[in-house]
């Protein structure tokens, strides 16, 4: 085994050195050097947790009563459990709910209506996450990973390299402190409910599918097996990993998929999205097809508005195209209108441009929506999350 091999691998799928544009995850230098983040009862599975709860001596139907206070009660405060032995009330609430994330910053914008979080790990990782309050629906996007190894030039994020994967509780913690934020009107509109999760923090959800999975039909279930906020209203946004992309398919799962396409011509998308040299369009928008014909939920294609570069009538056309060539109302495009980072060379659409590329759309029958591009000013917004404060290990 060479040293090499020692070092874990990301989850992705994909091998280094295939044929055409071999891709790997572009590393962090201080990538798999953090061991693993202290194990969470939501990174255990029921067996386990029976085992863990027996192990401190008490009877397995304990281990309902602390669902119970995770998800129901959102607590973690061994101080609130009543029902449990007082001898063993924080010995068992330190070993199944270790303090994964702390909260480093908290900056709000839009009135009070958008808050972004700023966590630290366990090993000084930071991550970030941010909360978004609409009329009908607040909406949590989330991250999966510390930075992010698909290297997409214009993200923030990718600039970063990937760390490591988060662990499923590392990613519901952020979930349960949102609900918190939420129950207790810590969020301007008063006291409501989280409805909505987005995987669209920092990383590729699909490069760590098992986690990311494990963490969305624990949001979806109802309590005390889980937050119960329907796997309808969480959506998994993807570069465009394929072989993640069929495996979810094959979940049954009504989660909404987003594909964050950006180009509707491999050569162009070569250059936005590295990835393309592994994955081309045909195959993420056939696998992204697919996903619409076994859920029957419409697929999301993200396309960030990039100046002159895919912003322009005959980009809009072939996408239209690319698009109705699979049929009618199996997409949604979004496009996005580009946030631009530090350093990048890449610009903002015009307006008028971004007028145009969406009545290109709508004419040729696509819905299509621009995103708004709440949180800008706290650098919130897509792309931008990208940890500035991050701390060397
Ligand atoms: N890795 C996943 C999810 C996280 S990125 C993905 O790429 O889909 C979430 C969304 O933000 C993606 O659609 C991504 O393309 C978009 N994004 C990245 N950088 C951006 C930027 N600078 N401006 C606007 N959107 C951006
Ligand atoms: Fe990673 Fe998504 Fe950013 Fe690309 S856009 S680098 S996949 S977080």
């Amino acid at each position: 085994m060479s040293a090499a091999d020692l070092v874990e691998q990301p989850e992705t799928g994909i091998t280094p050195g295939v044929e055409k544009g071999g891709f790997r995850d572009v590393l962090a230098p201080d990538h798999a050097r953090r061991g693993k983040p202290p194990l969470h009862f939501v990174d255990m599975s029921h067996a386990e947790r029976i085992t863990s709860v027996q192990a401190l001596g008490l009877p397995k139907f304990r281990v309902q009563q602390l669902a119970n206070h995770y998800f129901n009660h959102l607590s973690t405060d061994s101080r609130t459990y009543s029902d449990f032995p007082a001898a063993k009330r924080e010995e068992a609430a330190q070993q199944f709910f270790p303090n994964l994330i702390t909260e480093v910053t908290r900056q709000v914008a839009d009135n009070g209506t958008t808050i972004k979080t700023l966590w630290e790990l366990f090993d000084g990782s930071r991550i970030e996450s941010v909360l978004m309050r609409y009329t009908k629906r607040t909406t949590l996007c989330i991250s999966s990973q510390v930075g992010c190894g698909m290297g997409c030039p214009f993200c923030a994020t990718g600039q970063l390299g990937l760390t490591r994967n988060m662990s499923t509780g590392e990613i519901l913690e952020q979930v349960r402190a949102a609900a918190v934020m939420m129950r207790d009107g810590q969020v301007a509109g008063g006291p409501g409910r989280l409805s909505n999760v987005v995987f669209m923090g920092m990383g590729e959800p699909m490069g760590n599918y098992k986690s990311v999975l494990a963490a969305v039909r624990q949001m979806s279930e109802l309590p005390p097996a889980g937050f119960g906020i329907s796997a309808r209203s969480i959506t998994i946004s993807t570069v465009g990993v394929v072989p993640g992309i069929r495996k979810l398919t094959q979940e049954g799962l009504p989660v909404r998929l987003a594909v964050s396409l950006h180009a509707p011509s491999d050569k162009l998308r070569d250059e936005l999205v590295p990835m393309n040299r592994r994955f081309n369009t045909t195959q993420v928008l056939d696998a992204a097809h697919d996903y619409y014909l076994s859920s029957k939920r419409r697929v999301s294609i993200e396309y960030a508005l990039m100046r002159g570069i895919n912003d322009q009538a005959e980009h809009a056309q072939l996408l239209a195209k690319r698009l109705n060539h699979y049929g009618d109302n199996w997409v949604h495009v979004n496009p996005i209108p580009l946030n631009p980072i530090e350093g990048s060379r890449w610009t903002a659409s015009k307006p008028e441009d971004e007028q145009q590329f969406l009545e290109i759309l709508h004419r040729a029958g696509i819905t299509a929506t621009l995103r708004d591009t709440r949180g800008s000013d706290i650098d919130g917004a897509c792309g931008q999350l990208a940890a500035k404060m991050t701390k060397q290990a």
